[in-house]
């Protein structure tokens, strides 16, 4: 296996999965994606009698072939152990024809344990295949959930440090004070005047920086990235899309072979573009549902095959798909436009230039099978509130947008076959809006108070991560404007 730049004609510009995870980003400023998409026979024996670690063991050695089986065997098991709160590590909870993947049992109860738990295994493995000789700075933008779940993955991880940037006014309490109360020798954490695009735009403009690069490296230092622009973060996250359909097989919900569509509350293209990639890979998935709030560039881009982002930025109750410029559509716009890197560099520069860019009527034949949606607010306090009564299910936001443009689409289509639907968070983690949904007046309670309500309400328990939150001290208090982010960097590393 290989990996090539989306944006890169040089035929020749291969690299191994340990270079291209190390690097992050690729020089021409494009995102790496595998050569090809292996294949797995889903009637294959093996699916229905393994446990999710040999499931991410056997998918992901056919993209990591450069790791022995050992290598491979231990980041899968350092990853997938007793940090996540079920031996299921993503169950999946069945409402009729929907089927709800549970991503919320990791440490910072939100699906970017999924991927940021193997993460640091996969960097550390690879770095010393490659022969990395500095120290390894991650630089991480989240909208809320990245940054700890970053965090709580390479804290205290041997010749790595991360810095983790977030919009001071973008996130909930409860992901704010996971961040600031973040312990470890070798983090850092910074609020940041601005949203998650100026965030993550400031990143990548560190990762461009030559002149930057060049004297970090001379003090001993290379940047990494764990943002779901890196290879490593995207792979893992395939994993749960096929360990759930062979769940809902092994329930006898579903028979090998049958079709489910994919719901996904989407942000930054990841989640759903790795069930894609499933797809390509041979599992029997047939439509993708992307689901959006308010910020619903993606919907229109769908719709309309032109991608807009010249529209207000607005906060809602799903931060965490507060985005305009999402990141990995760029890979989606490489597998839909047959490959063409030529193609993909110039819709990046129309971005870049105009603010928008407009799909040629092949990308636009090639992505059929993807249906948009969006949900406002109000509808997703709706939302939480009738799975809460008809079914006693509590769900978080996100999953609640997921949850509303779904029910949208089989209106719409009549297409009602069985669904995989993302659930991406705790409700716990947006306690405050989850409250609201089911109806309980709590509003002027702070945000750890919440948490105890909504825990007496529902009967569920806390979750252990965030027990004592309430308590914990802040480590992190800093904000600072966007145009200082790099100056911040140079300080750290000095
Ligand atoms: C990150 C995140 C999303 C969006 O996922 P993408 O892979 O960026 O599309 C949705 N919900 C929650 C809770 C998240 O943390």
């Amino acid at each position: 296996m290989f990996y090539i730049s989306t944006r890169s004609t040089d035929t020749h510009a291969k690299l191994t999965f340990s270079e291209a995870v190390v690097k992050g980003i690729a020089t021409d400023g494009g995102l790496y994606v595998p050569a090809f998409f292996p294949s797995i026979d889903p009637y294959d024996s093996f699916w229905m009698e393994s446990s999710y670690q040999e499931i991410a063991k056997k998918i992901l050695s056919l993209y990591l072939d450069d790791f022995s089986p050992a290598e491979l065997s231990s980041c899968v098991d350092q990853a997938y152990d007793d940090k996540f709160e079920s031996t299921d590590i993503a169950p999946v909870n069945s409402i009729g024809s929907s089927h709800f993947i549970e991503l919320y049992h990791g440490p910072t109860l939100a699906f970017k344990d999924m991927a940021l738990s193997i993460l640091p295994h996969f960097l550390k493995t690879a770095a010393k295949k490659v022969g990395t000789k500095e120290e390894i700075v991650i630089l991480t933008a989240t909208s809320g959930d990245t940054g700890k779940a970053a965090l709580e993955g390479f804290s205290d991880v041997d010749g790595i440090k991360i810095i983790v940037f977030y919009p001071t006014d973008g996130v909930s309490e409860v992901q704010r004070k996971q961040m600031t109360s973040q312990n470890g020798e070798n983090v850092a954490v910074y609020g940041i005047e601005g949203n998650f695009d100026d965030a993550q735009t400031g990143v990548k403009h560190m990762f461009l920086d030559s002149e930057l690069k060049r004297s970090l490296k001379d003090k001993g230092y290379v940047f990494s990235s764990a943002n779901s622009i890196n290879i490593g973060r995207l792979l893992p996250q395939i994993v749960y899309y096929v360990h759930a359909y062979f769940s809902l097989v092994k329930k006898g919900d579903l028979s090998i072979g049958d079709k489910v569509n994919i719901t996904v509350p989407t942000g930054n293209f990841g989640n759903i573009l790795a069930a894609y990639y499933a797809k390509k890979m041979g599992m029997p998935f047939d439509q993708f549902i992307c689901a959006s709030n308010v910020n619903h560039v993606l919907t229109d881009f769908i719709e309309t095959g032109v991608y807009d982002i010249d529209r207000p930025f607005n906060i809602t109750n799903s931060p965490s798909m507060d985005i305009l410029i999402s990141s990995n559509l760029e890979r989606f716009l490489y597998a839909i436009g047959d490959s063409s890197a030529e193609m993909v560099a110039s819709l990046m520069d129309d971005l870049k230039r105009t603010h928008r860019f407009e799909c040629t009527d092949v990308m636009r034949e090639n992505m059929k099978d993807f249906h948009g949606g969006y949900a406002t607010d109000a509808e997703t306090l709706n939302t939480i509130a009738a799975l809460y009564k008809a079914h006693g299910y509590v769900v978080d936001t996100h999953t609640a947008v997921a949850y509303k443009v779904y029910q949208d689409y089989v209106a719409r289509t009549g297409d009602d076959k069985h669904t995989l639907i993302a659930s991406t968070a705790s409700p716990f983690k947006f306690a405050g809006d989850v409250l609201k949904g089911i109806g309980c007046e709590a509003s002027d309670s702070d945000a750890y108070a919440v948490l105890g309500i909504l825990s007496e309400e529902t009967g569920l328990e806390i979750p252990k991560p965030i027990h004592d939150l309430g308590e914990r001290p802040i480590l992190h208090p800093e904000t600072i404007a966007v145009d200082q982010m790099s100056a911040v960097v140079k300080k750290l590393l000095k």
